[in-house]
């Protein structure tokens, strides 16, 4: 088995959504980011590439890349995954925390862990989708961002 854990933030700007493990949530901003700042994948992202020992998203998919501007994150999900495959492991299960104080997540979960299984080629009961707010403490209790943990097992295909 590998493990691996991820972690991303992304300042809410200007907009009326953000993106949340594929799926559009209505939100009165948007966020601050070169992709569609989705930090539920980019997270899930970090972890399965943290897992495979193979850096960080950063290096797969450079911000400084034009190519990468505005790009749905749920290309770089399956990026990961092909990696995943290729070096012969298939998931075992996801679990992600999503951290901020809106928008608010449950009414949600069920549709990303949807989203994210197919993406993952598993299936929902593999992928694990909660949220926690900070108590109003910090950047996140003041609402000036989201934040995502992911932490993956994977198992030998
Ligand atoms: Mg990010």
């Amino acid at each position: 088995m590998r493990i691996g854990s991820g972690f991303d933030v992304h300042a809410f700007g200007a907009g009326d959504h953000v993106m949340l493990g594929g799926v559009r949530v209505a939100h009165g901003q948007g966020v601050v980011a070169h992709s569609d700042g989705d930090v539920v994948i980019h997270a899930l992202c970090d972890a399965l590439l943290g897992a495979l020992a193979l850096g960080d998203i950063g290096r797969h998919f450079p911000p400084s890349d034009p190519q990468w501007k505005n790009a749905d994150s749920r290309q770089f999900l399956r990026h990961c995954m092909l990696l995943v495959q290729q070096h012969g492991w298939a998931l075992g299960n996801a679990d992600i925390t999503v951290i901020c104080e809106r928008p608010k997540i449950g009414p949600h979960a069920e549709a990303i862990r949807a989203c994210l299984a197919g993406d993952l080629a598993a299936t929902v009961a593999q992928v694990s989708v909660k949220a926690t707010t900070t108590e109003r403490l910090g950047f996140t209790g003041r609402g000036e961002g989201i934040a995502a943990h992911a932490v993956v097992l994977l198992v030998r295909a």
